[in-house]
């Protein structure tokens, strides 16, 4: 692949220069603070540049990975190869009645908060998931009882052809930490939510408290990717580490917090082979003495460094 050639047909596709960039550092994409460079990294303005940077990937066979704001992924340290679409430009939220529209890059935390400012309820768990609304319904991201599905009516999603498609929620297949975007590969452009109208000190009430819970349980003053597993049917994930006795083992600058078993953090200018190189050793070390497999919720892309 000529980096400079696609990087000039991308740029056809898009309305600025700033938009197409060659070897972008993703560290400061992911909040774990790690991972290597995107040989293209693309930031479309429209739907309509989405659906052709997809096509003109489709085309010429180039791999495409789609970034949201990066919390829920560990990117190896030799990068990620192909094009990286960032929808972080679109990311206008509007409230149409008791329903939300909001763009796959606008932070879910805001659209939980523009839900309390227009006195809707039912997105008060998402309170403090620091994701976009992509990652949310690729992930369909939840806490607290509550999760995305529960509220998702419907999305605006392109295929890996490039074709722009509203879908319904019942095709959305929703399950925990499972999507149709992540089976079928599709794209979110937009998620429309259905809220019900509701008291808003209420509503604040209940965001404070889960921030407050989260605050008083979560490593929330290091770089991390949240939990680092799923939750083994049957188990808890931060027991069974914290029961291997795991808490504080540290792999390079990267540590099995002390504050949440579940949670991984840099604690010292870790890079993404340190973060793997933990999680297989937590896998293991509960393998061992559990016999339970942990899986991990946190996505891992991209190549390994050349040695
Ligand atoms: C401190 C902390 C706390 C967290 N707490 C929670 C929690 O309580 N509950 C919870 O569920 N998660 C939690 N997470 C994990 C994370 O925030 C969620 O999984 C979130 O939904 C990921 O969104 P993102 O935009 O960061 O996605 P990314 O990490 O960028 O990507 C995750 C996956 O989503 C895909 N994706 C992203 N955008 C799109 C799109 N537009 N279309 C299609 N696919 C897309 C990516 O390709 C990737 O496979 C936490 C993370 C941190 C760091």
């Amino acid at each position: 692949m000529d980096k400079q050639e696609v990087r000039s047909n991308l740029l056809n596709i898009m309305s600025n220069e700033e938009q197409v960039k060659i070897d972008e550092n993703l560290s400061t994409y992911t909040f774990t603070h790690t991972g290597g460079e995107a040989d293209l990294f693309v930031k479309p303005q429209t739907y309509e540049e989405v659906g052709k940077t997809v096509a003109y990937a489709n085309k010429h066979q180039l791999p495409l990975t789609i970034l949201g704001r990066g919390s829920n992924l560990i990117i190896r340290d030799g990068g990620i190869r192909g094009i990286v679409i960032h929808c972080g430009c679109l990311n206008q939220i509007k409230c149409e009645g008791e329903t939300l529209i909001a763009q796959s890059g606008a932070s879910i935390i805001d659209v939980s908060r523009f839900a309390l400012a227009h006195a809707l309820t039912g997105l008060e768990f998402a309170c403090g998931i620091p994701g976009s609304v992509g990652g949310a319904l690729y992930m369909n991201a939840g806490a607290y009882g509550g999760e995305t599905a529960d509220v998702l009516r419907g999305a605006v999603v392109v295929d890996t052809n490039g074709s722009i498609l509203k879908l319904e929620d019942h095709e959305l297949e929703m399950g925990y930490r499972h999507s149709a975007f992540s089976q079928k590969g599709y794209l979110a452009l937009e998620g429309t939510f259905v809220l019900k109208k509701g008291n808003p000190v209420e509503i604040k009430q209940e965001m404070d408290r889960l921030t407050e819970l989260r605050e008083l349980k979560q490593p929330l003053e290091y770089p991390s990717c949240g939990s680092v597993f799923k939750r083994p049917t049957g188990y808890f994930a931060g027991k069974l580490i914290q029961d291997s006795g795991l808490q504080g083992t540290r792999i390079g600058g990267v540590e099995v917090s002390m504050k949440h078993a579940g949670f991984m953090v840099n604690v010292d200018h870790g890079t993404a082979s340190d973060y793997i190189r933990l999680i297989r050793h937590v896998q293991e070390t509960v393998k061992k003495k559990f016999g339970v497999n942990l899986e991990t919720e946190v996505k891992i892309i991209g190549e390994e460094p050349n040695k």
